[in-house]
């Protein structure tokens, strides 16, 4: 089962997925840790694992919050593991007049995606948005980050942003739907989109 958890102002969507395992995606800014806190466990006790989609600090800015409270490492692709661990430009804390915080603990994505793969989440790697974006399925839903919106796509002009890329892993992304006939695009902002998401969003690539 996947939960969407809203963010506060300008915070990315959050996901929680609960099942064998429970796992955080996307926890947001630091201003939105209570807030997320509570639903998170109105829903579940504990978390096995944190995901980030990518290392922006709309997404990552309270990892380091949820590490401590619920003791856990933080998962991201491997090529945006330095990135968090320096909060360095590449996290555009500074779009946000904000300092990252980093989580201590970081595991880069390709050491656990076979495990993941055991409990029914595939990890697609998706650069376009940022180098190391990547999008995960699990059941008949696609969680997205910032690489695909129910209606349109993420920026592509930020540090390591390439429009090439953005539009080879949207096209990647709607075979990937359409064979496994998904029918839920679970964003990193605003509200969940469906199969029309692809068409709508070659408009803008
Ligand atoms: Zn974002
Ligand atoms: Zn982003």
């Amino acid at each position: 089962m996947i939960y969407k958890l809203n963010g506060m102002y300008y915070d990315a969507n959050s996901y929680l997925i609960a099942g064998k395992k429970n796992i955080l995606i996307d926890p947001g800014t630091p201003g939105n840790f209570e807030f997320l806190k509570n639903q998170i466990e109105e829903i579940v006790k504990d978390i096995d694992l944190i995901i980030n989609t990518h290392c922006h600090y709309d997404h990552v800015g309270s990892d380091y919050l949820f590490e401590d409270y619920f003791d856990v490492p933080i998962v991201i692709h491997d090529s945006e593991v330095e990135h968090l661990k320096k909060g360095d430009d590449v996290t555009v804390s500074w779009l946000f007049n904000a300092n990252l915080n980093p989580p201590r603990e970081i595991i880069p994505i390709g050491e656990v995606k076979d495990e993941l793969n055991k409990i029914g989440i595939e990890i697609i790697h998706t650069p376009g948005h940022t180098k190391g974006s990547i999008s995960l399925v699990f059941e008949d839903k696609m969680i997205t980050g910032d690489t695909l919106f129910a209606y349109g796509v993420g920026r592509w002009d930020l540090p390591t942003g390439s429009l090439i890329e953005l539009r080879t892993s949207i096209e990647k992304l709607e075979r990937i739907a359409n064979q496994k006939e998904l029918t839920q695009i679970y964003p990193g902002h605003g509200e969940v989109g469906d199969l029309g998401s692809f068409d709508r969003a070659k408009m803008f690539i």
